[in-house]
């Protein structure tokens, strides 16, 4: 890490030609993943320049950035050097050096959202404190050092109990189940033991997954977008069905749930709050990113602004777009990668090849270097007159795969 390998383009702090007022300021987006490379889509638009820093020569987003440093976003002296360079910076990812852009802020740096909030996301135990400290709901947690703790938390909480890494963590990597007191050594040990630093959460018996994607401009402005529903396997997301189906008032419950706990984190930009609803009609928290996220991926094709073209007008401080659906429901599908080598992509392709006859499906393909089981490699967005069909077109796509159905 330090290393800086960069493609040879001259970059200022300021593009030379204003465009619409205030997007001259080059947006630096730390992580070059599939969230940065749709991030690019969305600027490439509007003509405005987004600089990735991405430690992979060829990550998702290095062919559609005006500009890929290949760097650590981890790495102290690399953040800087890329800061230099930019007007604004952001993040498709919150595990970066956040001690660096502490330092950078103070220094008069422009970060969105503010260091601040990206210190309370990326440990998720302290997101849970500063949660529940603003009243929001959540399972409840505690942190654990050693055996004796969990099993504390095991008669305090039962079982099945949540075993979660505080930091670190994405599609399901960082949590392990204990469905009894015998198997919290194993959990505990699955997650690479009790210096990775680990805390519990009680069970969440939820009848269903929802997600709400507020976006909050510099102006303070705030808007949602519709409630969906995410559906995971294995951890991992799976679908995502826009508009959630849920009775008003727990549509009305998320929203104000997932406003609440925004406003309570600092800076502009789009965040997504994903939600347990319980079989009493409760809504917890579960967790918040403060950037773009799967649950919205939607968006590009079913709402009037993308969640990322949000993103891009929150931290440059233009206008906030209209977050409403332009189409009665659509459903996105993750594409995920099989174990290395050409059968994963056969069946990729396989499962593309079909989308590309079906009415009103749109194909995302992240180009990620290599594939890996279970890797985000692409999704599909499937836009249409009715839930109904839109999950039948669905279907249609990704039954002879063996995968479950919407
Ligand atoms: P992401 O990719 O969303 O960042 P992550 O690795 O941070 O995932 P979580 O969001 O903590 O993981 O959990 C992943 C999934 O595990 C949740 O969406 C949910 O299905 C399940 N889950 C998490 N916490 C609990 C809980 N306390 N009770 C029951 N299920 C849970
Ligand atoms: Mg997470
Ligand atoms: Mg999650």
């Amino acid at each position: 890490s330090g290393e800086l390998h960069e493609t040879p383009v001259s970059v200022d702090r300021k593009v030379d030609s204003p465009i619409h007022g205030v997007t001259e300021m080059l947006v630096g987006v730390l992580g070059g993943g599939q969230l940065g490379r749709m991030l690019c889509q969305a600027a490439s638009r509007m003509a405005i320049k987004v600089c990735v820093l991405d430690p992979l020569e060829k990550c998702p987003a290095s062919e559609i950035a005006h500009n890929h440093m290949v760097g650590s976003f981890d790495d102290s002296y690399t953040v800087q050097e890329f800061a230099k360079r930019c007007g604004v910076l952001t993040v498709e990812i919150e595990h970066v050096d956040v001690a660096t852009l502490e330092k950078l802020e103070q220094q008069g740096v422009d970060c969105q959202p503010k260091a601040s909030t990206i210190r309370i996301i990326q440990d998720k135990y302290l997101q849970k404190v500063h949660f529940s400290r603003h009243a929001i709901p959540l399972p409840e947690f505690m942190e654990i050092d050693d055996l004796e703790g969990a099993k504390r938390a095991g008669d305090l909480f039962g079982y099945p109990l949540m075993i979660k890494s505080r930091k670190l963590a994405y599609d399901g990597r960082g949590n392990a189940v204990a469905k009894s007191a015998e198997e919290l050594s194993s959990a505990v040990t699955a997650l690479g033991g009790f210096n990775r630093g680990l805390y519990v959460e009680k069970w969440a018996p939820f009848v269903k997954e929802l997600a709400v994607i507020v976006a909050r401009g510099r102006d303070d402005s705030v808007l949602c977008y519709p409630v969906v529903e995410t559906i995971h396997k294995e951890n991992i997301c799976h679908i995502v069905k826009a508009p959630a189906d849920v009775p008003w008032k727990i549509g009305k419950l998320a929203t104000d749930v997932a406003c609440k706990a925004v406003k309570s984190l600092e800076g502009a930009g789009v965040f997504a709050v994903e939600l347990f609803l319980t079989a009493d009609n409760e809504i917890l928290l579960n967790e918040v990113a403060p950037r773009p996220h799967n649950s919205g991926h939607h968006t590009i094709e079913s709402c009037y602004t993308s969640q990322y073209e949000q993103h891009l007008r929150a931290v440059v401080g233009l206008p906030l777009g209209d977050p409403s659906m332009k189409t009665p429901a659509a459903i996105m599908y993750n594409i995920l990668g099989e174990d290395a080598g050409d059968p994963g992509f056969v069946l990729a392709h396989r499962v593309i090849g079909r989308a590309l006859s079906i009415s009103g499906a749109t194909v995302h393909w992240y180009d990620k270097p290599e594939m890996r089981k279970q890797r985000k490699m692409g999704h599909i967005t499937i836009v249409g007159p009715s839930m109904g069909l839109v999950k039948a077109r669905l279907n249609s796509i990704i039954k002879e795969e063996g995968s479950d159905g919407a």
